[in-house]
């Protein structure tokens, strides 16, 4: 086995017991990137003289015998919409080509603390718009398990680097399931946290009430590891908590709840054939199994496309020319701003702004964005019903294996159809995670576990109990 496929704890162990050293381990990873990225795409710049600066100095502590976090000297990829003080911060988008982050994001800060290792920033959707990080403005990635299909999105760059063993672990960010879907279609582990449990200071803002940053990893371990080491109350960010992960019943036997309305027409057949396989297993290691119902769940791709695009056009007017990058000048200050946007932004994002506009415009607000905030609290509503009786719900993460590049992009529907499984959970504000799961099929299968508000733990627990039984 190479370094770089290790997992965290298995790195971390290598280190502490002197068997390898960061730089060794930062060295295999950065040549997997260069033999790779030509072909994957997954990282749109490498941060190959910082990573080898940290990893030096884990190098020394450990040479010093001091203790080192579990995350110390570990190779890690970073979405680019994540700010690292000193470098590039594209978005993915034209618009920010040659923008360089003047801070740390709060996750960054953390995780340097710990001694992180950042190899690089990876590819996304532009603006973290998309399904599949064809929206890129600097090409797409490609999925690692087929070269023919795309990875996933909006977070594609980093699941297809972690999927490639070209990090350890990374992170992304996720909106209505830009962590969680990617993971699937790459046969990763994924994590979106609860909203408010990680601070979103320093995260390019898309859709503020619905982002959340997130970890992407080997396993679920691995996740949790991450998770623990970026969550808690950051002054930057109002809407952020103080870690409050509710703890695991005393009895361990979490109950599980199956909503019905997540197997309907438009699932593919290999995707519930393995989830329905892994309920199963669960049925088998002695989980009691519930049926449940959320009512709303059809509503919730409407109303998403209504709040997001809202939050968005909003979001993005701060990119006018004036303050941050692109500025094309015109023969007064509205011709500047039309002319930087025309020429920054893609085709996705222009969509977006302008049915955000639209529903925030006086004569419209009241009929579409208003009305959709209304079914948002009918749609938590469901979860918090169903969340009397069970614990967990498991659910597929999206309907289909990784489709084929070009398939959807020139259908905006069909695309937005992917995050069919994924919204509600942005929606409600609750924790969820994909893992990959067995199944008959060629391509990675995800199921979605989505937990209680704060309710993390649960979520690695019934993850980790299917990694034990099955893998
Ligand atoms: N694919 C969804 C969208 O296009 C979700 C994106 C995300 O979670 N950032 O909006």
């Amino acid at each position: 086995m190479n370094l770089n496929q290790l997992t965290i704890k298995e790195a971390h162990r290598g280190l502490v017991q002197k068997e390898f050293s960061s730089v060794e381990l930062t060295e295999a990873v950065l040549g997997q990137i260069k033999r790779r990225n030509q072909e994957i795409n997954a990282y749109l710049v490498l941060t190959e003289e910082m990573a080898l600066t940290q990893a030096k100095k884990v190098d020394k502590m450990i040479a010093n015998n001091e203790e080192i976090g579990l995350l110390a000297g570990i190779p890690a990829a970073i979405k680019d919409n994540i700010m690292i003080d000193g470098v590039q911060c594209t978005a993915a988008s034209k618009i920010l080509e040659n923008y360089i982050a003047p801070y740390d994001a709060t996750v960054i800060k953390k995780l340097k603390k710990q001694g992180a290792v950042f190899v690089g920033k990876t590819n996304l959707d532009e603006f973290a718009m998309g399904s599949s990080t064809e929206n890129s403005a600097f090409g797409p990635t490609k999925n690692p398990r087929d070269l023919s299909r795309v990875p996933g999105g909006s977070s594609g760059g980093s699941a297809a680097a972690v999927a490639d063993d070209q990090c350890i672990y990374a992170l992304g960010s996720d909106t209505g399931g830009s962590i969680r879907q990617p993971a699937s279609f790459c046969g990763v582990a994924g994590l979106k946290p609860t909203y408010g449990s990680v601070s979103r200071y320093g995260l390019i803002a898309f859709a503020s009430s619905l982002d959340q940053i997130g970890p992407l990893a080997k396993t679920t371990e691995d996740c949790q590891i991450i998770f623990e080491a970026i969550n808690g109350r950051d002054e930057m960010d109002a809407t952020s908590n103080e870690q409050r992960i509710i703890n695991n019943k005393k009895d361990d036997k979490l109950k599980i709840g199956i909503p019905k309305e997540y197997f309907v027409a438009g699932i593919d057949s290999a995707v519930e054939e393995a989830v329905r396989g892994a309920i199963s297993q669960y049925e088998k290691m002695g989980f009691e199994i519930v049926e449940i119902s959320l009512p709303h769940t059809e509503y919730a791709l409407p109303v998403y496309y209504i709040i997001m695009p809202a939050e968005a056009s909003s979001n993005l007017a701060r990119f006018d020319g004036i303050k941050y990058g692109l500025a094309e000048k015109g023969k007064d200050l509205l011709e500047g701003y039309l002319k930087t946007r025309q020429k920054g932004f893609g085709d996705e994002v222009k969509r977006r702004i302008m049915l955000g506009t639209y529903v925030l415009s006086a004569g419209y607000y009241d009929a579409y964005y208003l009305k959709a905030q209304k079914v948002r609290t009918l749609i938590k509503n469901d979860f918090l019903k169903a969340f009397e009786k069970v614990d967990v719900l498991i659910t597929p993460t999206a309907p289909t294996p990784a489709f084929k590049i070009g398939q959807k992009i020139a259908d905006p529907v069909s695309m937005y159809l992917s995050d069919i499984y994924t919204i509600s959970a942005n929606l409600a504000g609750l924790p969820a995670i994909s893992i990959p799961i067995k199944s008959n099929s060629p391509l990675p299968i995800g199921m979605q576990i989505i937990g209680k508000q704060f309710g993390e733990n649960d979520i690695f627990k019934i993850a980790n109990d299917y990694a034990d039984k099955t893998i």
